[in-house]
């Protein structure tokens, strides 16, 4: 940590790198680092590849999130288990690793990662205090706005009074609680509801309904006006049943590949598994892309691998 916090006082310009398809672990994470670096008097840049999801557009400093990547002396990258997370193809020296997974790959040149904090945003918390820095009100905000969806508002296992300790910090220094969640559950449009009622149309139950099964094809897309984040919750909804262990959703992407989301309740460790099929996450939220073009094989062999995890159950 001291290292790498030598490496970015000794910038004078940084880029903040997030992962694509973000989410408020990533975007808050950076923006919390950015208002940091900000006050440090750092000429700043973050960068994503892909489009940013409608519900975070709360946060400050989310209108600098840029789609070009920008040299700098120093690049940080938030909550991305592996450097292809990114959408980069250049290389970025020196990088600092920032996160959270277990699976990560330390792709970086310094790595800081701590499997057991809930939110990537706690570790830039750590690493920011541990350095002495200022954390102004607009990064407690950031950063609370991450920890909270990261943690399904305290309720996953990785809550413990550690988290409380760092969301007490948070409030201390300005986060308000009731604001961020107003902003991120409270905004829903309607295509999101008509989004979800298609996927949860299409659930199917496995091994004695152990497993649910939803689907999402650019056509539910194309007819709701929704976009794919906002299927989040109908996965959700499809592991709250009460056999269920894990529950799969099965996307279409643009180019056609199947990109799969993996959600468990207490017992399997869809981490694991996904590292198997060359992706990543945690034990009870994980994903990989497969360049297969047909969700029937990808399923199967999904199924393949859940029953050998569920059949001792
Ligand atoms: P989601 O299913 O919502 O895309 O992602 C759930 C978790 O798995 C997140 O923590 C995310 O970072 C991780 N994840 C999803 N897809 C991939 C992937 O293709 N590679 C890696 N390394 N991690 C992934
Ligand atoms: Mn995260």
């Amino acid at each position: 940590m001291k290292e790498a916090w030598r490496r970015i006082e000794d910038a004078k310009s940084l880029t903040l790198l997030t992962h694509v398809n973000p989410d408020a672990d990533t975007l808050g994470s950076a923006l919390g680092m950015y208002h940091v670096l900000k006050h440090m008097g750092k000429k700043v840049h973050i960068f994503n590849a892909t489009r940013l999801p409608y519900n975070l557009d709360f946060l400050p400093g989310i209108t600098k999130v840029r789609d070009t990547l920008q040299e700098a002396e120093c690049y940080i990258s938030f909550d991305a288990g592996s450097f292809d997370r990114l959408g980069i193809k250049n290389e970025c020296s020196p990088l600092i690793n920032i996160d959270h997974h277990a699976t990560n790959t330390r792709y970086g040149t310094y790595n800081i990662i701590d499997p057991e904090a809930a939110a990537t945003a706690q570790v830039v918390y750590d690493f920011c205090k541990a350095n002495g820095a200022r954390i102004p009100k607009e990064s407690a905000l950031c950063l609370y706005t991450a920890l909270v969806d990261d943690c399904g508002f305290f309720k996953y296992e990785s809550v413990d009074a550690r988290v409380f300790e760092f969301a007490k910090e948070l409030c201390e220094a300005g986060a308000e609680p009731e604001y961020v969640a107003q902003m991120l559950t409270m905004r829903e449009p309607l295509a999101k509801l008509r989004l979800i009622q298609k996927v949860l149309a299409t659930l199917e139950l496995k091994i004695n309904a152990k497993v649910a099964i939803v689907y999402l094809t650019q056509k539910m897309l194309a007819e709701t006006g929704g976009t794919k984040e906002m299927a989040d919750d109908a996965l959700n909804m499809a592991r709250s049943l009460a056999t269920v262990e894990v529950a799969v959703l099965m996307r279409e992407e643009e180019d056609g590949r199947i990109k799969v989301s993996l959600r468990s309740k207490s017992t399997v460790d869809v981490g694991s598994i996904a590292v198997r099929f060359g992706g990543g996450g945690h034990k009870r939220a994980a994903g990989f892309t497969s360049d297969l073009h047909d969700f029937a094989t990808v399923v199967q062999q999904v199924l393949e691998v859940l029953k050998g995890e569920l059949v001792a159950q």
